[in-house]
């Protein structure tokens, strides 16, 4: 079985990721790193930062993600957007990104397009993914591509998917609970960043109630 299930960190690994060869992250020009599905812009939300802040980890959120020169801060989560090679910005892939953009049944092509000019900005050359493991989000520990999924075998497949409810499970929940109460405090991210992480530095192991 080419997966495996890291449960210190609740994420899913595959040794094929290492030499990833599926077609949807295959880098437009040669001279550009195979970074597979690392081409996307994490998004860290309550669930994330209150681990940070559980591990007394407050110096590294403040340092590498909300304070991070490419993020955007939302009242609920900060995403870090990716790099972005200059040729992505040339007259004739802007036309098509913009077009396919304005429609909405074919935005999920011009997000798709822009994907495969970006790398992750925690992304190590040679090395994988920068982040410590048990602060990666939710969508980096449970994605599984489409090359992994068919080589599967039905079992295998079934817990895959095992494993993706319990991760995505896991954060929407914390998510839900936790963004309530700061809403009824009248607390965000982009104007109260200290009162959110004390909120969530005082919940108890687990993160059950506020
Ligand atoms: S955060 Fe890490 S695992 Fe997620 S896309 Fe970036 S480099 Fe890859």
């Amino acid at each position: 079985m080419s997966c495996r299930w890291d449960g210190d960190n609740k994420q899913i690994l595959s040794s094929l990721c290492m030499h990833c060869g599926d077609p949807d992250f295959t880098p437009v020009f040669d001279d550009m790193e195979n970074v597979g599905c690392c081409r996307y812009e994490p998004v860290f939300t309550l669930f994330e930062i209150y681990k940070m802040v559980r591990d007394g980890d407050d110096d590294f959120f403040m340092n590498h993600i909300y304070h991070h020169p490419k993020r955007r801060i939302f009242p609920y989560e900060i995403l870090v957007e990716a790099q972005v090679d200059d040729r992505f910005y040339r007259s004739e892939e802007q036309e098509k990104y913009r077009k396919w953009l304005a429609n909405a049944s074919t935005r999920y092509r011009a997000v798709d397009f822009k994907m495969t000019y970006s790398i992750c900005s925690f992304f190590v050359s040679g090395k994988g993914c920068g982040l410590p493991p048990r602060y990666k989000t939710s969508i980096c520990r449970s994605f599984v591509c489409h090359t992994i999924e068919d080589q599967a075998a039905e079992e295998t497949r079934q817990q895959l998917k095992t494993w993706q409810r319990s991760i995505i499970e896991e954060a929407e929940s914390f998510n839900r609970v936790h963004q309530e109460q700061l809403q009824a405090r009248g607390w965000n991210l982009i104007d109260h960043p200290d009162q959110v992480l004390t909120y969530l530095k005082m919940l108890p192991s687990g993160g059950r109630q506020a």
